[in-house]
């Protein structure tokens, strides 16, 4: 088989966190496109089932919705053991619920910064040891985290500790279980993207005017589309990558570079 050939995921089954929309809609339709059967696992149940619906018939694949708050041990549990028990298994997943809150430091309360560090960092240490043991007791895995520039960079003019530390969390958190979990052939990596134009940033009310002042600071001048990072996912669900664990991977259009 070519090296091409081999990057599809035909028979392999996967499900991706914050699928409902933005970019992990766009990861798990193109692993969909790669051929998995997928699982679109999000807290808003409606929009995961339009989503699971628009996979379904773009792909022909069995795509499936499961409402899960990737905060809850007890509800990742049970979301993992709906995608074995409906999918047959469990192959890949990707990391990818997150949200950010904008406060200045000083004026930030314990509960804001609890509250996104369980949703973005909690979640994934759920999210990864849970499906991470279903991936070692059956022959290994793939895991994706979703991180971002900003655990390489802190983003300006908005004040955004709290999401910054998440996402520095998470990239050290994909490098430990990648050298926890290498030789039990269950690999752990991280994207981290640049601004990238979803809800998170075109719909908030905080985000948004700051566009234009991202973009003036971008090398490129824009921000980034969620199609544009979706196939390095796809590489790292897949069976050409296997040399690949406890790597981040920079998604910025050169953001970090200076
Ligand atoms: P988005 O707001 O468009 O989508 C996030 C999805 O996560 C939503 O469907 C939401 O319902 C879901 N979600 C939120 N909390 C959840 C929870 N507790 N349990 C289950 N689902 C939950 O965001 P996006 O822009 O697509 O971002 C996806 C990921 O990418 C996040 O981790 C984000 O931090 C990261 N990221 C985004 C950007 C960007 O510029 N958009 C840049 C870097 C990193």
């Amino acid at each position: 088989m070519g090296i091409v050939e081999k990057m599809r995921l035909d028979g392999k089954k996967g499900f991706v966190t914050g699928a409902a929309r933005g970019i992990g809609k766009c990861t798990a339709m193109a692993f969909a496109e790669a051929g998995a059967d997928i699982a679109v696992v999000d807290m808003d149940i409606e929009e995961a089932k339009r989503t699971a619906e628009e996979i379904a018939a773009a792909t022909g694949v069995k795509a499936i919705a499961i409402r899960c708050d990737v905060t809850d041990e007890a509800q990742v549990q049970a979301m993992v053991d709906q995608v074995v028990a409906e999918l047959g298994g469990l192959d890949f997943c990707h990391a990818n619920a997150g949200i950010c809150i904008n406060a200045p430091a000083d004026e930030m309360t314990y509960a804001q910064w609890k509250k996104n560090l369980s949703v973005n960092l909690d979640s994934v240490f759920l999210t990864d040891t849970i499906a991470g043991k279903y991936m070692l007791a059956h022959g290994g895995g793939s895991i994706i985290n979703t991180a971002s520039m900003s655990a390489h960079i802190v983003n300006v003019p908005q004040p955004q500790c709290a999401y910054n530390a998440s996402k520095a969390g998470v990239i050290q958190l994909t490098k430990s279980l990648a050298i926890e979990w290498a030789k039990r052939n269950v690999r752990v990596n991280s994207i981290s993207p640049g601004y990238i134009g979803t809800d998170l940033t075109l719909s908030s009310p905080t985000l948004k005017p700051l566009i234009e002042k991202w973009n003036a600071m971008a090398p490129m001048g824009r921000l980034g589309k969620p199609e544009e990072l979706a196939s390095i996912c796809v590489y790292l669900a897949g069976d050409t990558s296997t040399f690949t664990t406890g790597a981040d991977f920079g998604l910025d259009g050169a953001f970090t570079c200076f």
